[in-house]
């Protein structure tokens, strides 16, 4: 299912029918989850990771204009869409057309286009290094010779200048796709899902109480501690204590920050136990 996905705008590439939406639309290949989703973790072990955090911008964005157009009086929408067009910093133009894509394209069609900076150095023109991308990445695991005879000499037939050399199409590639891309685009996710992706598992326990987890932090809270110290009160520790006492805050109590530690249970994400203390322990 996923394959499938991954693969179809490639074909869409190869029949040409992709070239115009390419300026505005998302790169033709975004690893995606099996929700449809672009797949973050695996974009970034792609070297991705910049178009997956404005992915989720964008996502976040039109989230909040669909709610705030859904809450809109009648005739208000346009005043709603301005004003987060305006707290984003984004032409009001540019949130409808997001909105717009992710009705008809789904999640993956807010995945930025890619830009020039991964396409390497080469002396051929950018339309035809995507043309030569798109082939390469196929399933069907062209060799370079296939890709210079499908598209490099086609191109340069109708256009009447001289054809490069098949070692500046292999340098080419060799630049501009790197290993980690080869295996998820050639060899398809359950390859990248062996040899690249992440090792994360998800899978739940299967009984509530089999697993606990447990963790602490230092709480970004202030207490009045009553131990006699009088430390942390930096440059006001010659004004009177806080508790009362009539003492001088640096012979009396301390100012410290608590540590609290939770346990949950892992199936059932309930709360089995806390601690708030001045300890890590
Ligand atoms: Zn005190």
């Amino acid at each position: 299912m996923a394959a499938e996905r991954t693969r179809s705008p490639t074909v869409d590439k190869m029949n040409g029918k992709a070239a115009t939406r390419r300026a505005s639309g998302p790169p033709e290949h975004v690893p995606i989850t099996g929700d449809g989703l672009p797949d973050l973790a695996a974009m970034r072990a792609l070297g991705m990771g910049k178009a997956g955090d404005e992915w989720s911008r964008r996502m976040d964005l039109v989230a909040r204009f669909r709610s705030a157009r859904n809450a809109a009086a009648h005739g208000q929408t346009g005043a709603a869409a301005e004003r987060i067009a305006a707290e984003c910093g984004v032409p009001v133009k540019t949130l409808y057309r997001w909105d717009r894509a992710l009705d008809s394209g789904g999640p993956v069609a807010l995945v930025p286009a890619r830009g020039g900076a991964r396409r390497g150095t080469t002396m051929l023109p950018p339309k035809l290094c995507d043309k030569i991308r798109a082939y390469w990445m196929s399933r069907q695991l062209p060799p370079v010779t296939e890709v210079f005879d499908r598209v490099v000499v086609p191109y340069y037939a109708n256009n009447g200048r001289a054809c490069p050399h098949l070692a500046t199409v292999r340098r080419y590639l060799a630049s501009a796709v790197s290993p980690i891309e080869a295996v998820a685009f050639r060899e398809g996710p359950r390859a990248f899902a062996a040899n690249c992706a992440p090792k994360v598992r998800r899978a739940l326990p299967e009984r509530v109480n089999e697993v606990w987890v447990a963790d602490h932090r230092l709480w970004d809270i202030l207490v009045v501690v009553p131990d006699g110290k009088g430390v942390g009160w930096g440059g006001t520790k010659a004004k009177p204590c806080p508790c009362g006492s009539g003492e001088k805050r640096r012979d009396c109590c301390s100012l410290r920050r608590p540590w609290v530690t939770m346990i949950a249970d892992v199936r059932s994400a309930a709360w089995v136990g806390w601690r708030i203390g001045l300890g890590s322990v």
